[in-house]
């Protein structure tokens, strides 16, 4: 499988957590975005935060779902 680097655009993320349930639906068979491998966390300021857990696999998937263009992906080199 492909492995991606994924930047993350916090300023355009609308925390519509998409990206969430896709890797959740994926990986977890659940439709619930606590169960992704990925987190998107809002401070009270309304700033956006996207942590990844150290069980993403670099997929992007979730990056594919984000109508927002909030995450950008871009293969990496090596296939491991
Ligand atoms: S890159 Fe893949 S495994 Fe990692 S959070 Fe996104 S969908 Fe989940
Ligand atoms: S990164 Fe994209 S898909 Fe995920 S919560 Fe933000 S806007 Fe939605």
């Amino acid at each position: 499988m492909a492995k991606y680097k994924i930047e993350v655009i916090a300023e355009k993320c609308t925390g519509c957590l998409r990206c969430q349930l896709a890797c959740s639906d994926l990986y977890s068979k659940k439709f619930n975005p606590v169960s992704a491998r990925l987190q998107v966390i809002f401070s009270e300021e309304d700033e956006c935060t996207i942590l990844f857990t150290d069980d993403c696999i670099h997929c992007g998937i979730c990056a594919d779902h984000c109508f927002y263009d909030a995450m950008v992906k871009t293969k990496k080199e090596v296939n491991l």
